[in-house]
């Protein structure tokens, strides 16, 4: 048969996932484990701000990053490894292309890389059609990083272990996100290792409890009952490694948030407001203040990652 008489076979079409930041409600970290890691008592919320991840087929795998700055477009990109990794369980080539869209700020504390890591799964699973069931996804992903199972899931959910095992939250009620957002981003590693110096200059750390008061103001749907007790075990050393961010956690008291907490290893900072209507006087306010680079509203809880209908990109 000549080379232009063989039949082609039709190349499966791009997939597109879009997959939600989140914000701790509440992080609750024990002491230090013998493998580094900490036990964490966590609440997660997914939040409305987005990556994009487009895998189309290619002869092998490649990344490109748009959208973003500081991101790494090769094998250290948790994207690829996520790519890898699924490709390596269900034995099939890596052979794609990701391209990724990045609306979650980078290094910022909402788990950006373990977003585009998650959405990597699900995009190639589709393009592959390796058709893993989800709780094998979800194994991948807690191999890949502590956050990456949650932007699965997505919604409200009660995080232990590192943060890969999850239960859902029973919950009610839409909450309303003001986010600031850092010119730099903080590494995470840093952050725990300055909770530990912090920590060893002190008494014994007791191992990190149930988040109670987040899960009853959840619960009752109370926003108000909620900024009241957000909570952060990493934002001492957070603030004490960016002395800023005392400036931005006041100015949003200032302006009447009903909570203020640092998102995660931060630098990024999260306030809870009462309504969507609130949160544009709330952002503008805030940015005239000037303690911030960029602010960003946003709504949870939102499902995790999920593949995007074609027409609707
Ligand atoms: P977390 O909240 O999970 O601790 P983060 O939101 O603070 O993480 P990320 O945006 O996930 O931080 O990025 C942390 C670092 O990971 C970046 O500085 C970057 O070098 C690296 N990285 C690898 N892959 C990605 C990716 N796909 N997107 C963003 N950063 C990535």
């Amino acid at each position: 048969m000549s080379r232009d008489a063989r039949i082609r076979l039709p190349q499966p079409a791009p997939v597109t996932v879009r997959v939600p930041a989140k914000v701790n409600l509440h992080l609750g970290v024990g002491p230090r484990r013998l493998d580094g890691y900490h036990d964490l008592a966590t609440v997660f919320q997914a939040v409305s701000l987005y990556d994009e991840v487009t895998a189309s087929p290619a002869d092998e795998l490649s990344v490109e990053v748009a959208g973003a700055d500081g991101v790494p477009a090769d094998e250290n990109n948790l994207a690829v490894r996520a790519a890898r990794a699924l490709a390596h369980t269900a034995g099939v080539e890596p052979a794609v292309h990701l391209r990724l869209s990045k609306g979650i700020p980078v290094a910022g504390g909402m788990a950006g890389g373990s977003a585009d890591a998650a959405a990597a799964l699900v995009a190639c699973d589709a393009l592959w059609g390796t058709g893993l069931e989800r709780s094998n996804l979800s194994a991948l992903a807690a191999a890949l990083g502590s956050d990456v199972p949650f932007a699965l899931h997505g919604g409200t959910a009660l995080g232990s272990g590192r943060g890969e095992l999850l239960s859902p939250v029973l919950g009610q009620g839409q909450y309303h996100w003001v986010f600031a957002l850092a010119r730099v981003g903080l590494s995470t590693t840093l952050v725990y290792e300055e909770l530990d110096r912090q920590r060893h200059q002190g008494e014994a750390v007791a191992p990190a409890g149930p988040p109670d008061p987040v899960l009853g103001a959840l619960r009752a749907g109370d926003p108000v009952a909620l900024g009241r007790v957000l909570a952060n075990d990493l934002q001492p050393a957070a603030v004490r490694l960016r002395p800023q961010l005392r400036h931005v956690l006041a100015a949003g008291q200032e302006l009447g948030a009903l909570g203020a907490v640092v998102s995660g290893s931060g630098p990024t900072v999260a306030f809870l407001v009462r309504s969507a209507a609130v949160s544009i006087s709330f952002a503008s306010a805030l940015a005239g203040l000037g303690v911030c680079r960029t602010i960003r509203r946003a709504s949870g809880p939102v499902a995790g990652a999920r593949i995007l209908p074609p027409d609707s990109r």
